[in-house]
């Protein structure tokens, strides 16, 4: 495909859409593997590409709503290809620590929390006072009742939680 071509057409999409062609940025970026149960991936707004993993939530003080595109889209939204593509690199990576984080094993305790060693400090998952049922996981000061928006009701969630507490998506934004 010629990039020329592809960049102009993209450009063109944002033309109609009264929307700015340059000076997008970055807010969030999203592992639609790992949000979605079902195994279908997303397509970007901008080019229509139907197989993209991870979304790049693109925004722009001028425009009233965020875009939500591929890798290369975002790179010619936000005028720097190489950047999008980094991103995505760092996201891949993120993913693959994410895979293996619960192969590591947690210590119990007599009061019947779990603890995990992570660079130095514990991370602690408790049960909640209110409901048995429901986990919470700490981690230098901070706490999370919830994993994806909901509540953790399982240990494996716990888990999860766990990662995106010790290893942010806000750190391959704002690094
Ligand atoms: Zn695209």
């Amino acid at each position: 495909m010629n990039s020329n071509g592809y960049e102009a057409r993209c450009q063109k999409r944002l033309e109609e859409w009264h929307a700015p062609i340059s000076d997008w940025y970055c807010i969030d970026v999203i592992d639609i593997e790992e949000e979605a149960s079902d195994t279908d991936l997303f397509t970007c707004e901008l080019c229509g590409c139907s197989r993209v993993r991870f979304v790049h939530v693109m925004e722009h003080d001028d425009y009233f709503e965020d875009v939500r595109v591929g890798c290369i889209c975002a790179g010619i939204m936000e005028g720097d290809v190489l950047a999008a593509k980094e991103r995505e690199r760092l996201m891949k990576n993120r993913a693959k620590r994410k895979r293996n984080f619960p192969k590591r094993k947690w210590k119990e305790t007599p009061y019947g929390t779990y603890i995990l060693m992570h660079k130095g400090s514990w991370i602690k998952m408790v049960h909640s006072k209110f409901n048995d049922q429901h986990y919470g996981v700490s981690y230098n000061g901070k706490i999370v009742w919830k994993y994806q928006g909901r509540p953790i009701t399982s240990f494996l969630a716990a888990v999860y939680a766990a990662f995106d507490l010790v290893d942010p998506v806000e750190r391959i934004m704002r690094p």
